[in-house]
């Protein structure tokens, strides 16, 4: 609602580049709190169920010009409190923006009278309606776009949420927050209810009173998800709807006749941009034998020239990981990568206080090995050598998830034969498979990487809706 409450139970976000440094301090909601943020966004729905589809839109239309003017701000707390580089932490905020802006246009589409057939004596409508109450669950590595995303898609139909934001993040995402209210968003439309995953958000998906879970984040926490959701509890009278975006093991494919500069600065991008923290991160080089040795070379080069430090300052292109544990868990990938592969660059932790790896490459990796089939998320990037491109796309399809994929190569039959193959939600041919742009890119993935509820794209809105038939005998 509009009460700011606090037991003064805080938590302190730092900055993962200097983790002395405190970002914010956030109360921490338990379940009690979780249960009265439910009521909350109840009692809001019954008058937000009903508002205009123009006055719902209008808000978003008014949150993304908010957003637009403080854009070097909001890019400044997210260089610090998630250790973005300037142009990442731009383009969270951009991609922000341009959810606003899309779905509050897609909200009038879907407002407006939709075709039916024709049946004679009846006056026929259909109607988007909203679902009810929802609970947002996002990650912190897109800790502005994300949660933007879907909490505007929630709200321009006309539910009501409580959003929970990730733990490392919960800073950036108070600023969304704030920027909802100040375009106007009705008090009681989203709340916010900063606190871990483990007690708030298993409170929220469980409840009874919430119809849905939009959830992005790990493949671990969404099976779960859709576990609890699908367990009816005592007075439930829904079966709860479940939105859920999930990893990925990315994968490049290199041809013997691609363009090897391109293919070696693209997949230097996609490994390491955001340190490898990216859903859509190429963790996998599938590399034809033809050109190999000549493709691992131009990768190296192009991964030596990436600088890594405190991402304030502009010339280091890697900041560093979000905690010490993914740091600490990608080292131990490290470890089991040097029985695996060939360890060609990186490698190490960076000496100090903040959480930075170098970039890393393993060569020579086995298409089974577990460095070619975890998401690690992290800059690490396995090398696999395949003997022609049959083989390339069956060893690209050869891991539980299927979100984005990228082949470089200049022959129309293979790239049609990679359209055909390439079992993956997002494709791209001749460059990197990161930076999906909303309505260009609708995006979301295949088998383990979630539900593919493409985000960004025009149907994204019908999955927090329901549709009512009405007839009207006109003769009567
Ligand atoms: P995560 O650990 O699964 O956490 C995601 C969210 O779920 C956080 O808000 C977390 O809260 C909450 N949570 C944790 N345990 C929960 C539980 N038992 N019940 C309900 N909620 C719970 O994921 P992450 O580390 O933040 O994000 C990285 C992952 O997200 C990667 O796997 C990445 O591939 C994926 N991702 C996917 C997409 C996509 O579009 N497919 C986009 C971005 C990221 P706390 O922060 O308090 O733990
Ligand atoms: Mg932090």
């Amino acid at each position: 609602g509009d009460e700011q409450l606090s037991d003064g139970n805080l938590m302190a976000s730092t900055n993962p580049a200097r983790p002395d440094e405190v970002i914010g301090r956030v109360p921490v909601a338990d379940a009690e709190l979780t249960e009265r943020a439910i009521r909350q966004a109840e009692e809001a729905f019954e008058s937000w169920r009903v508002a205009p589809a123009q006055e719902r839109a209008a808000v978003l239309f008014r949150a993304a010009d908010l957003i637009r003017e403080r854009i070097f701000e909001l890019s400044a707390w997210m260089i610090l409190e998630v250790g973005k580089n300037w142009a990442e932490a731009y383009g969270d905020a951009a991609e922000a923006v341009d959810f606003c802006n899309f779905y509050g246009s897609q909200a009038l589409r879907l407002a407006a009278p939709q075709p039916l057939t024709p049946h004679a004596s009846e006056e026929l409508e259909l109607r988007y309606i909203p679902l009810g109450v929802g609970a947002i669950i996002p990650p912190w590595n897109f800790p502005f776009a994300i949660p933007a995303g879907l909490v505007a898609a929630a709200v321009v139909t006309g539910n009501t949420v409580v959003f929970k934001p990730a733990s490392d993040a919960p800073v950036i995402g108070y600023k969304l927050f704030e920027i909802l209210r100040q375009a106007g968003l009705p008090a009681g439309v989203c709340n916010f209810l900063p606190g871990s995953g483990s007690v708030v958000g298993r409170a929220l998906v469980s409840h009874t009173r919430v119809r849905f879970v939009v959830f992005t984040g790990s493949r671990e926490v969404g099976l779960e998800i859709a576990e609890q959701a699908g367990r009816s509890q005592s007075g439930q009278i829904w079966i709860k709807r479940t939105i859920l975006e999930m990893g990925g093991k990315n994968a490049t494919i290199v041809d013997r006749d691609a363009d090897l500069d391109a293919a070696a600065q693209g997949v230097a991008a996609a490994a390491f941009g955001y340190q490898g923290q990216k859903c859509s991160a190429c963790s996998r080089a599938i590399v034809d034998e033809a050109v190999y040795e000549e493709f691992l070379d131009k990768l190296i080069a192009a991964s030596q020239e990436i600088r890594v430090g405190p991402p304030d300052e502009y010339d280091n292109w890697m900041g560093p990981m979000i905690n010490s544990s993914a740091l600490d868990k990608a080292l131990q990938y490290i470890q089991i990568g040097k029985q695996e592969g060939r360890l060609v660059l990186g490698g190490s932790a960076l000496k100090g206080d903040g959480f930075f790896l170098q970039p890393t490459i393993f060569a020579d990796v086995s298409p089974q090995a577990r460095l070619a089939q975890d998401e690690i998320f992290a800059p690490v990037l396995a090398v696999i050598k395949a003997r022609d491109v049959d083989l390339a796309l069956g060893l690209a399809k050869g891991t539980d998830y299927g979100l984005t994929g990228a082949v470089y190569c200049r022959d129309p039959g293979k790239l049609e034969q990679a359209k055909q193959e390439f079992h993956v939600g997002n494709l791209y041919l001749n460059r990197k498979c990161t930076g999906a742009l909303v309505g260009c890119h609708p995006f979301g993935g295949f088998n383990m990487s979630g539900t593919d509820s493409k985000t960004g794209g025009r149907d994204y809105l019908l999955l927090f809706t329901q549709a009512k038939s009405i007839a009207r005998n006109v003769s009567a």
